[in-house]
């Protein structure tokens, strides 16, 4: 079949079989299907969708179009969690090594900052000397050696996605449930997991700004995941304001710390037990949920969570001391605070606003090639639903300087409203799904 042919079927709004969409991943891996021919099949399938089954078949072609690891060789399942990207979200870092401490093998692949949301691999290189980039077979070995590893994507991992990714870019093609499934799990299923668990956000920081279209893409996640072979759960989760205190870089790796010492923010360990907790029954370590959680909250409180990132920092070449005092991560010049205008309740957040705050203060990225400052942030003091006082202190802007400080905290005051009447209150896990 002419390639014109399948872009024609899809724009009729029919289905496609498994080798028509076999097809189109090859495409995307030669140079012989023009760009101009990929994204009229792209629009094809933003503007009709897809079914189910081409969804499945889109997602196992696009995981299969690079490597997929093999740690058949290593005892135990391969567990790893996903995020949908919010802000403040550092779950990854403390529940990697939690869930590693309870004997389940995380072999976590991670991403770097998208728009306003941070990431998981910039936070941990805030950590002076850690590695992220590394080759398959080091991967491996830090995985065999140490039950987990955190890195960035290889070039090898799922390469259709890379040019269909950067094609949905720019040609409006990203707002896509099963194009976002697919670029999703093909990158994750890539890692030759056992089990799965997406943290699917929803509000005013996340990508799903609605509860609704949350529970749309974790559905087609986790059925997806699912056709594919591998267990997988999603939980949705609220974004609607910043998870924990801290935002940025420097700042998240002390508080992620804090968590793995048994301390830090009760909404942060909640989340970090629970998705947590569910990988551990993936993993085949606990009975049921209850259970995960119990074995995670023991693994942080004993200690053995806090070894355990000590342990693949010092694999991967970062300086394991910053575990035991979280002082020497990078600290800011100046921090200036962000105070009430008025008496009342803190209502809610435009979060996606205060990470792009941090980001105008050089901590992330406007280009691909900008160097992120890790001593640049956030700290919230309030919660939604806190009662405060004029003039009470609501968050500590982190800045290079005085004036970028300022400006920061003028943004970030803006972004808190504060209303007479307290907010309906808003759970922090909402859905889980299965
Ligand atoms: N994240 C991804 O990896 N892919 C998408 O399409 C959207 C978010």
């Amino acid at each position: 079949m002419r390639f014109v042919d399948i872009i024609k079927k899809k724009r009729d709004g029919l289905s496609l079989t498994a080798s028509e969409i076999d097809a189109v991943v090859r495409a995307t891996l030669s140079d012989d299907v023009p760009d101009y021919q990929i994204t009229a099949f792209l629009m094809a399938a933003f503007l009709k969708g897809m079914s189910p089954d081409e969804r499945g078949w889109l997602t196992h072609a696009m995981t299969h179009s690079g490597d997929v690891l093999d740690f058949s060789h290593i005892d135990g399942k391969k567990v790893d969690k996903h995020s949908t990207g919010g802000v403040g979200d550092k779950v990854s870092l403390c529940l990697a090594p939690a869930v590693a401490a309870c004997g389940v093998i995380v072999p976590m692949v991670s991403g770097r900052g998208l728009g306003h949301t941070g990431g998981t691999l910039d936070k941990l290189e805030s950590i002076p000397g850690l590695q992220t980039r590394l080759s398959t077979e080091r991967f491996k070995e830090v995985v065999q050696s140490c039950g987990m590893a955190l890195a960035g994507q290889s070039a090898d991992i799922a390469p259709a996605d890379k040019r269909l990714y950067a094609l949905r870019d720019v040609t409006g093609t990203v707002e896509s449930l099963p194009l976002i499934t697919a670029s999703i799990m093909s990158k994750k299923l890539a890692e030759g997991l056992d089990g799965l668990v997406l943290d699917v956000k929803a509000g005013s920081g996340a990508f799903m700004k609605t509860r609704n279209d949350a529970r749309s893409l974790a559905k087609a996640l986790v059925d997806t995941g699912k056709r594919c072979g591998v267990a997988t759960t999603a939980f949705i989760t609220d974004m609607g304001q910043p998870l924990g205190k801290a935002v940025g870089h420097a700042n998240e790796m002390a508080e992620a710390i804090a968590v793995l010492q048994g301390g830090g923010p009760a909404d942060l360990v909640e989340i970090t037990e629970i998705l947590g907790g569910e990988m551990c029954v993936l993993g085949g370590v606990a009975t049921s949920l209850a259970d995960g959680r119990a074995q995670m909250r023991a693994v942080l409180d004993d200690g053995s969570a806090l070894e355990k990132l000590k342990e693949v920092v010092a694999a991967q070449d970062g300086d394991p001391s910053v575990c035991d005092n979280p002082a020497l991560l990078a600290q800011p010049n100046v921090s200036v605070p962000v105070k009430a205008q008025r008496s009342g309740y803190v209502c809610d957040f435009n979060t996606a606003a205060m990470g792009m705050a941090v980001i105008g203060m050089g901590g992330g990225r406007n280009t691909t090639a900008d160097i992120i400052d890790p001593s640049v942030g956030l700290l919230v003091e309030v919660n939604r639903g806190d009662s405060v006082e004029a003039g009470q202190v609501l968050c500590w802007v982190q800045a290079p300087n005085q004036t970028q400080g300022d400006h920061a905290s003028m943004l970030v005051g803006n972004a808190i409203r504060i209303d007479d009447n307290a907010p309906t209150h808003v759970p922090l896990v909402m859905e889980e799904i299965r």
